[in-house]
C-alpha cells in the first residue's frame, strides 16, 4: 500500500490547522488551494449551498485539485441547525471528502456534534448582550450581528468588543433589536475546529487501512443499511442492521451485520 505524498485542500477558513496534523503523521502534505470556497455556499446565508453536503464537498475538492494541479483533493463541509428530534437543541454535522480525480475514488467521513457552538438570539439592549456573548464563547467564537435572519449582516466574524458594540448600536438604532449569532466559519468557531480535527483523525485511520482486494489505501464504512428486526414481531425496523464497508475505486464491499434485535419501541408494527 502506498499513500500519496500530497493532497490539495480548498479552504479560506484555516481548516488546515485541524486537518494537516493527522495526515502529516501518515507522510501526506496538505497543499492549500487558492479557491473562493464561499462561492459553494456560505454560513452567513448570503450564498445558498447548491446541492447536498456531499455534492458541495465534492465540488470543492475537485476545484482544489484543479487549482493546484494535484491528483487528489480534500474538502470539508459542515451543516448546523435545529436538532431533528430534540426541541430547542442544535445539531451539527461535519463531513470530510477525499477525492481522487483520476480514479473517481472517494472517501467520505462524517461526524455528528450534538453540542455544537451554534446559537442565535434577538436582543434589544446592550445589557442583554453580556449573557449571550458569554454563552457563545465570545471572543474565541466570532459572532455575527444583523437585524433579521436572511438579511445582509451589519458585521460578521466579530471577535473585537468595540466592533461588536458599534454593530449592536447600529442594529438597535435602526431596528430596535439585533440578532446575534455564532459565526460558523471554522477559524471563528473553536468547537467546530475540534470536531473537524477529530474527523481528520478518523480519515487518517481510514487511509491507513488497505482494501483487502486491491490493497489501495482508504478501505472503510460506505453506508449503513436499515432493517434490524424487531425483537417481538420480527418486522424490519429503521434501525441499522449492517454497515457496508468498501472501497469506491475497485468496488469491493463487505457487509458487517449488527448483532441483536431492535427494541419494539422502534417497531412500526408494535409501536406505530
Ligand atoms: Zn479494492
Ligand atoms: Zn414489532
Amino acid at each position: 500500500m502506498t499513500l500519496p505524498p500530497r493532497v490539495a485542500l480548498g479552504t479560506m477558513h484555516g481548516k488546515e490547522v485541524a486537518i494537516a496534523p493527522p495526515l502529516a503523521a501518515l507522510g501526506i502534505t496538505l497543499h492549500l488551494a487558492p479557491i473562493d470556497t464561499d462561492r459553494f455556499g456560505s454560513f452567513a446565508g448570503d450564498v445558498p449551498r447548491a446541492g447536498s453536503m456531499v455534492e458541495a464537498a465534492r465540488a470543492k475538492a475537485r476545484a482544489a485539485a484543479e487549482a493546484t494541479g494535484l491528483a487528489l483533493g480534500l474538502a470539508s463541509e459542515g451543516a448546523y441547525g435545529p436538532h431533528p428530534h430534540v426541541p430547542f437543541l442544535p445539531l451539527g454535522q461535519e463531513l470530510l471528502l477525499w477525492l481522487n480525480i483520476a480514479t473517481g475514488q472517494e472517501i467520505i467521513e462524517v461526524m455528528t456534534d450534538d453540542r455544537p457552538c451554534y446559537d442565535q438570539q434577538f436582543i434589544s439592549s446592550a445589557t442583554e448582550a453580556e449573557a449571550v456573548l458569554s454563552r457563545m464563547g465570545f471572543p474565541a467564537t466570532g459572532v455575527i450581528v444583523q437585524t433579521a435572519p436572511g438579511l445582509r449582516p451589519i458585521a460578521k466574524g466579530i471577535t473585537d468588543r468595540a466592533v461588536f458594540e458599534a454593530a449592536l448600536e447600529q442594529a438597535l438604532t435602526t431596528e430596535g433589536r439585533a440578532l446575534v449569532q455564532t459565526d460558523m466559519r471554522a477559524h471563528l468557531n473553536p468547537r467546530r475546529m475540534t470536531v473537524i480535527s477529530d474527523l481528520a483523525g478518523r480519515l487518517a485511520l481510514r487511509l491507513a487501512t488497505p482494501c483487502p482486494v486491491c490493497a489501495a489505501p482508504g478501505f472503510g464504512r460506505l453506508r449503513a443499511v436499515p432493517g434490524l428486526p424487531c425483537r417481538d414481531c420480527g418486522i424490519e425496523t429503521t434501525l441499522i442492521a449492517a454497515e457496508i464497508h468498501g472501497f469506491t475505486a475497485c468496488g469491493h464491499e463487505t457487509a458487517l451485520p449488527r448483532a441483536g434485535e431492535a427494541d419494539p419501541a422502534h417497531c412500526p408494527y408494535c409501536n406505530p
